[in-house]
């Protein structure tokens, strides 16, 4: 039975009486055997407790300053079976990539191998602790190092920086090393540029890093626009950031272009890194004239994120910014030795221009030892084909649904990794929110929308090298069937999901007065 709701939250009109399938309303809310879960405010109480603790002996000296508590702190408490079930029940109304395909375009939700985790899981990956006397951590820092090698050798760069936690937080390790390198020289300098359908991060980062943003134009192709670009270069200019390949799913093919102008200039590369799963061991950024570039190991190379676990996010850097870099890092030694090189013996390493560091410690372990896992379980080959078939599929998704859905940029080509659409033809009052709330009805996870923005009503899809044909078909078939509902005008969409344990929910609302802290209905005093 449904435990007596107290929040007053209302179940909303089943799907029935909206016409969706002839199913009559249960009386306890739950549909099959997905159970409905109240909040555990409002079936547990402050008096219940699933274990037995023996009583505090307070007879000792105050060693907490006279802050103890006095009063209860209020939480509620449940059996054993009923915490379990509470949160059990919740999992299952998660939707995740061990479920099915997650097509967030930009994101890069591919399947985690079981591998991957079961190395990090051993114990002497997963239990080191970063005070450890360096002497006891070898092997760790052997596997930072040997990571360390290999983003340098998939990228034809010069150095990398492992610390960084997150693509964000990459970039501006990057930007930094940026500034460092042109105070390093007596060049102040104000501007990054950014084109205009670039991750939000990236002006960002240039904004709180203290410079100025402007923004690079697209061409008509998507594309970066290589004489604009040119003509605004100039001695205020501090560096460029491009995603390549880039947020409407194209291969920047001025690159190397774009990279000399900006070098004749005298200012920098940065290259957002995020997509690098399309290109892995096909192109070599630093062959493109990059000078700095995050890679995202929870995207391309399969660490587990999004909920799943932290990101991570180490940087590459060209020859003229490695003496920047951030400590601390690995080094190995003639000796074969691997060493952390810190403040301490950063001079006997040559590294004595560090802009300072990005974190306490060496960055994220548990995704260091996943990525070296997937990258070495793969080699050069594997590694190879994860772009070939990351862009394959993308593919199909564009061809396959191009004669419905709009498609802004499918005239100049292949795609990369993601497939782009626009709202274009939609019936009135439907826009991309609909289709997407929609495809939940369809058993999908929506795709990125309104992103990029310089596509109306952005749907942008990427399938990753994980789905089979198969499992494309399907998508591809529920895609098809929400598209032509929102080109035929069918007004139900406004009200969908229909079948989601909750409903259409109210995200302006939401967003605007987000209710975070549950409190005690006034008639339950
Ligand atoms: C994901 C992403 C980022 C940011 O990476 P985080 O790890 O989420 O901080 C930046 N740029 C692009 C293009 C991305 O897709």
């Amino acid at each position: 039975m449904k435990a007596p709701n107290k929040s007053g939250w209302k179940p909303e009109m089943n799907a029935a009486e909206d016409g969706m399938h002839e199913g009559p309303a249960t009386a306890t809310g739950n549909r099959a055997l997905m159970l409905e879960e109240p909040l555990i405010f409002e079936i547990g109480h402050a008096q219940t407790s699933g274990v037995d603790l023996p009583a505090i002996d307070r007879s000792g000296p105050d060693r907490l300053g006279g802050m103890a508590r006095t009063e209860p702190i209020g939480l509620p408490g449940l059996s054993e079976p009923e915490t379990i079930r509470h949160y059990t029940r919740l999992s299952r109304q998660n939707y995740a990539i061990d479920l099915g395909l997650f097509p967030l375009g930009s994101c890069t939700m591919k399947h985690n191998p079981r591998l991957n985790e079961k190395v990090a899981r051993m114990p002497g990956f997963a239990d080191v602790h970063p005070l450890q006397p360096v002497s006891t951590v070898r092997g760790a820092l052997e596997v930072i190092n040997e990571l360390a090698f290999w983003l340098i050798e998939l990228t034809g760069m010069h150095g990398v920086a492992m610390s960084p936690k997150a693509g964000a937080h990459g970039e501006l390790c990057g930007i930094l090393c940026i500034r460092a390198a042109l105070e390093a020289r007596g060049d102040a300098r104000e501007v990054i540029l950014v084109p205009e359908s670039a991750h939000g991060t990236n002006p960002a980062t240039a904004a709180f890093a203290g410079y100025r943003v402007e923004n690079i134009p697209a061409n008509a192709d998507g594309r970066v626009d290589l004489e604009a670009l040119k003509a605004r270069l100039g001695p205020d200019v501090a560096a460029v950031m491009i995603t390549n390949p880039n947020t409407c799913g194209l291969f920047e093919r001025d690159m190397k272009a774009i990279s000399d102008a900006v070098h004749a200039a005298g200012g920098f590369v940065y290259c957002d890194g995020a997509n690098f799963n399309a290109i892995v061991g096909k192109v070599r950024p630093g062959d493109l004239g990059v000078d700095a570039m995050h890679i995202n190991l929870h995207k391309t190379f399969s660490t587990p994120h999004g909920g799943g676990g932290p990101g991570s996010g180490p940087v590459v850097l060209s020859e003229a910014l490695s003496p920047y870099g951030p400590l601390p890092f690995t080094a190995r030694t003639a000796d074969g030795v691997v060493h952390l090189v810190e403040e301490e013996n950063a001079a006997a390493f040559e590294h004595t221009q560090a802009f300072g560091r990005m974190t306490a410690f060496h960055g994220q372990m548990g995704m260091f030892t996943r990525a070296l896992a997937y990258i070495l379980s793969h080699g050069a080959d594997g590694l190879k084909q994860v772009a070939e078939d990351a862009v394959l599929n993308a593919n199909y998704i564009l061809r396959s649904l191009d004669d419905l859905l709009e498609a802004p940029f499918g005239h100049s080509g292949p795609c990369m990794h993601e497939a782009l659409f626009g709202d274009k033809g939609f019936g009135e009052g439907l826009s991309t929110l609909d289709l997407a709330k929609s495809l939940i009805d369809e058993g999908y996870h929506p795709m990125t929308m309104y992103f990029p923005l310089v596509v109306h009503g952005a749907m942008l899809i990427e399938p990753t090298e994980t789905e089979s044909k198969a499992g494309l078909d399907q998508f591809i078939a529920a895609l098809r069937s929400v598209a032509e509902r929102a080109k035929s005008g069918d007004a139900r969409m406004k009200r969908a999901p229909y079948y989601a344990p909750r409903r259409r929910l109210d995200e302006t609302q939401a967003a605007r007065k987000p209710v975070l802290a549950w409190q005690e209905p006034d008639s339950a005093r």
